[in-house]
């Protein structure tokens, strides 16, 4: 069992794709045996997407970001 839980900002840059490979694996492990982060990942992930679609909707010329599913 890991007990370090994923932070904030881990999780953002999870869904945002900008955390490097080994921190990912560290994280994905620690996702699949951890339900209390797997929950914050799952809201994380729809905080960032509702952040973004706001942002398009607000400046049209803004890049949409890729996130991961
Ligand atoms: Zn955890």
């Amino acid at each position: 069992m890991i007990h370090n839980h994923a932070s904030q900002d881990e999780l953002e840059r999870m869904c945002l794709g900008t955390i490097d490979s080994e921190e990912l694996a560290r994280l994905t492990d620690h996702l699949l045996n951890c339900a209390e982060c797997e929950t914050r990942f799952g809201q994380t992930r729809d905080y960032l997407r509702a952040m973004q679609r706001a942002l398009v909707t607000l400046t049209p010329d803004w890049p949409e970001p890729e996130v991961v599913n």
